[in-house]
């Protein structure tokens, strides 16, 4: 699943090779792909044909590119989804699903997006180009220079929920998914299911830290790839299996103090901790979460 550092490098690459361009041809090979606009696909198309490409922008996973005509496209990559910029001509990929003749001054070139899953999608987004009212209810991710550090460490200190479950939400901190979590609680040495209030200022702000770090140096390793006309985003660059500590490494030695790492099912999902560095915080039981009051001190 595409993280956020892989769809902040689709940004950058999308910045760097489509701005400027004019829509000139919609193809939409599957219907699902754009199944929330509201407009249908051939609205979904109507609202793009003629238009110029004039910003890439991006809040969380999702990204968006800002038209000539105040709307703007929005896409989420969901689990499996690829914006892939190729020249015209070139052999679809197995699962195009929706593909763009854009036309610029240094010629044509198709993007497509390329999704075997479907569970992302496009939509125009009527007035978003600035930011598309659909996802502004996400907060700001870590990467964001407008992103307030203060803020998010009050807010974390003053929920009860564990702090793994307040790293995935949204509307607190958008970007940060399972494997860049575990990975920095791992590096902070806390536990995912530590109460926020149970934490310090220090601790709070050290685990942004190091989520900002983590993210930071994937990014650094996905920058690379799209010097090549060519924006590819699988979730599986080589950062993953260089670089992760806790994540994916279940039973293998904690890289810190050699203890197996653990794994326990999560929100559907895995979570992956040192048993030694991030140890499982007391009294953490549906009692005390709902009976706060009683909890001895
Ligand atoms: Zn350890």
């Amino acid at each position: 699943m595409p993280e956020l550092p892989e769809v902040e490098v689709v940004r950058a690459g999308l910045a760097r090779h489509v701005l400027g361009t004019t829509v000139t041809a919609i193809d939409v090979l599957h219907p699902r792909a754009v199944r929330r606009d509201p407009r249908g696909t051939a609205g979904f198309a109507d609202a793009l044909q003629g238009r110029t490409l004039e910003a890439a922008r991006r809040r969380g996973k999702y990204l968006w590119l800002a038209l000539d005509s105040g709307d703007a496209l929005l896409g989420h990559l969901g689990m499996s989804g690829q914006l892939l910029l190729q020249h015209p001509g070139t052999a679809d990929e197995r699962h195009l699903r929706v593909r763009f003749l854009l036309e610029g001054s240094g010629g044509a070139v198709e993007m497509r997006f390329v999704d075997q899953r479907m569970f992302g999608g496009l939509l125009v987004s009527a007035g978003g180009a600035v930011l598309p009212p659909e996802i502004a209810h996400i907060a700001r991710d870590p990467l964001d220079t407008e992103f307030d550090d203060d803020l998010f460490v009050d807010r974390v200190r003053r929920r009860v929920s564990g702090v793994k479950r307040q790293l995935l939400d949204q509307t607190l901190i958008s970007g940060i998914g399972n494997i860049y979590a575990d990975e920095a609680l791992w590096r902070a040495g806390i536990h995912g299911e530590r109460p926020g209030t149970r934490l310090t200022k220090r601790q709070v702000a050290d685990l942004l830290r190091h989520a900002r770090e983590v993210m930071t140096a994937a990014l650094g390793e996905g920058g690379t790839s799209f010097d090549a006309l060519y924006v590819d985003v699988n979730g599986e660059s080589g950062y993953f299996d260089r670089s992760l500590h806790a994540y994916g490494r279940e039973g293998l030695p904690c890289d810190r103090c050699g203890a197996p790492i653990r794994r326990v099912a999560f929100m559907n999902r895995s979570s992956y901790s040192c048993p030694r560095c991030q140890p499982v915080p007391r009294r953490i039981g549906r009692r005390s979460v709902a009976d706060p009051g009683t909890r001895p001190h």
